[in-house]
């Protein structure tokens, strides 16, 4: 089943940038995807017009078969942003259970995902700790956490792994891993960083700047094994 469909979808910002040439793309269900290339090729532009935060300028984008502008409520589908966009006066906790609030999800319910989820990312000890009192590290899992407590078919991450060290980069890049194991999840994430995209993902999307396009699509045939 193609979850994502981009349809010769170019962008061409009003003030006259052309940040992405035509781009034709199918993303399967439970495929976990990289977009890799240089600051300015457009990968942050592909990312919001997948999440609907921008419209192409021309060519259309589908989400499970359906256009993208029809399914803007109900595709259960996430963004997590590139820094930990935190509320700083919430706990963890209640940072993790914001979407569920929103959505109206009853309080007994919603708790008990935040705590699963909380557990997944490994922070089931710091529910009721403060965002400023995590490592950035931490902060990004919350954030993680954040985009996964909705039970999405869809996560979409910009650079969620930037500004963080070597160390908390690879255990959370494992714990990733891991929770698109387990939940068949479609990831779509970008980054500049080649050893990042081919451990994650099983698909790199090459892209190459001025002006920014898709240059290669590349398949990574061997599952890595990790211990
Ligand atoms: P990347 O994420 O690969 O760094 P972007 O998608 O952010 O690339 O940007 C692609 C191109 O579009 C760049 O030339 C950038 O300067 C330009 N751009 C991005 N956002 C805007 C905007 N809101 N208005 C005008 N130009 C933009
Ligand atoms: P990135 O895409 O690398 O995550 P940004 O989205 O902040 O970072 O910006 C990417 C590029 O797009 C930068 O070169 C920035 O100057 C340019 N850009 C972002 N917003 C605008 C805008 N409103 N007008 C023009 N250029 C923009």
């Amino acid at each position: 089943l193609p979850a994502i469909e981009v349809l010769s979808a170019e962008k061409i910002y009003p003030n006259g940038t052309r940040a992405l040439l035509p781009v034709d793309l199918t993303i399967r269900q439970g495929e976990f995807v990289s977009l890799l290339g240089p600051s300015g090729c457009g990968k942050s532009t592909l990312l919001k017009m997948i999440a609907g935060l921008i419209e192409p300028s021309d060519g259309k984008l589908m989400l499970f078969r359906r256009d993208r502008r029809e399914s803007q409520r109900d595709v259960p589908l996430s963004f997590v942003f590139q820094e930990a966009t935190l509320m700083p006066w919430s706990n963890v906790h209640k940072n993790v259970r914001l979407p569920l609030d929103l959505a109206g999800v009853l309080r007994a319910e919603a708790d008990t995902r935040v705590r699963e989820i909380l557990e997944l990312v490994g922070l089931e000890k710091f529910g009721h700790v403060l965002p400023r009192e995590l490592s950035g590290g931490m902060q990004m899992r919350v954030s993680i956490a954040r985009g996964l407590v909705t039970r999405p078919k869809v996560l979409l991450m910009d650079e969620p792994f930037g500004a963080l060290d070597e160390i908390t980069r690879n255990k959370l890049d494992s714990d990733l891993l891991d929770l698109w194991q387990e939940q068949k999840l479609t990831v779509v994430f970008v980054t500049h960083s080649i050893q990042e995209a081919v451990f994650l993902s099983q698909r790199v999307i090459m892209m190459a700047a001025r002006p920014g396009r898709v240059v290669d699509d590349i398949r990574i045939e061997t599952t890595l094994t990790r211990d």
